[in-house]
């Protein structure tokens, strides 16, 4: 009955997105095993050493942020250690921050941190 037919729709559904989530999986094994043999297995941060079961918390981190550009050369990835990688991120995300309200300069001035400044003189006018 259509009852059947539908589950096993949802069945293909699965094992597609269980496939993809595999695939990436696999891929991304691929590029940190290539990364390990390509650098030294030194944080680019820290320059701590990781070895045998630690080497778990090396890292590849991706220069453009993109994880789908993966250069065999070993361009793009940088190891880092779990602690020096969120470091990265958070600083990456800070300076993105302060970028776009100074040197955005193209099309009309809109300001960035309108919402902030409002939400400040609101908190502020409360008190
Ligand atoms: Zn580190
Ligand atoms: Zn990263």
């Amino acid at each position: 009955m259509s009852e059947n037919r539908r589950q096993t729709e949802k069945d293909g559904l699965n094992q597609i997105l269980e496939e993809a989530r595999r695939d990436r999986e696999r891929r991304e094994k691929t590029y940190r095993e290539q990364a390990l043999k390509l650098f030294p297995n030194v944080c680019g941060r820290c320059g701590r050493e990781f070895s045998g079961k630690r080497l778990r918390e090396l890292t590849v981190h991706h220069r453009d942020h993109n994880h789908d550009h993966n250069p065999p050369d070993g361009s793009n990835w940088e190891l880092l250690c779990l602690y020096c990688h969120e470091n990265e991120h958070s600083r990456l995300m800070n300076s993105q921050w302060s970028d776009s309200s100074s040197s955005r300069r193209e099309g009309p001035s809109t300001p960035i941190d309108s919402p902030f400044a409002a939400l400040e003189s609101l908190l502020k006018g409360k008190k």
